[in-house]
């Protein structure tokens, strides 16, 4: 069963749809309006989304730019996606690297985050929250990506147990580490790994990442 459709009056706000961007922001600035998504099909019915325009979004970063982000809808579901960059996740300013570093240098090298926001550059209680975030999902996280290493690789995938945030990141390096494998350089850069597999939902508030429906093999379809 697939999601309840936006017929009969109730409206949903449009969902993200992350898909693999090769360049780098600036690359995708430069594209403008003209931004070329590829091919993309509707998460609930499979049928091929039509254009439908798309709106301008922040992205913090060297001189805080605003940039094109494309949205296509779905006829027979009426229902329109916007089309979210792999260097972004849903309702975050910054880059996702640049979130990713905060949490490795927080989580992974114990830093403090009045440092390790100082060091990126953002203001400490978004670094904050963004920790927050990852500590409420850490648990869901494991459980989602330890089963994506797995059908990549059969192996049992070895994990500290420390505390359930370390052990995320754990998680996610060994997904990365048995995705490089398997399919080589076309791998994403591991953050950007992370908003791909999390439908840009990894900090998500009010809805489930689609972890659920990113098997190791058809995750790589989102790969042009
Ligand atoms: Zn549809």
């Amino acid at each position: 069963m697939g999601r309840p459709k936006g017929l009969g009056g109730v409206r949903y706000p449009p969902l993200s749809i992350v898909w693999h961007w090769q360049l780098d922001v600036s690359a995708y600035l430069a594209q403008g309006q003209q931004i070329e998504v590829g091919e993309q099909t509707c998460p609930d019915c499979g049928r091929r989304l039509g254009g439908w325009s798309g709106y301008r979004r922040w992205v913090r970063g060297p001189g805080t730019e605003r940039l094109w982000i494309r949205r296509k809808r779905c006829s027979r579901c009426r229902r329109s996606h916007a089309l979210l960059p792999d260097f972004l996740l849903e309702r975050r300013l910054d880059e996702v690297h640049v979130i990713g570093q905060a949490l490795a240098l927080s989580i992974g090298s114990h830093l403090g985050m009045r440092p390790v926001a100082k060091r990126l550059g953002v203001p400490m209680t978004t670094a904050r929250d963004w920790r927050r975030r990852f500590r409420v999902n850490a648990l869901m996280m494991v459980t989602a990506l330890v089963a994506l290493a797995v059908r990549l690789d059969a192996a049992p995938v070895l994990l500290s147990g420390a505390d359930q945030e370390r052990t995320a990141l754990e998680a996610l390096g060994a997904r990365g580490q048995r995705a490089r494998a398997r399919f080589g350089e076309r791998v994403p850069q591991l953050w950007r790994c992370w908003s791909l597999i999390s439908g840009g939902r990894a900090l998500g508030t009010n809805r489930s990442p689609p972890y659920a429906g990113r098997t190791g093999v058809d995750w790589m379809t989102l790969i042009p």
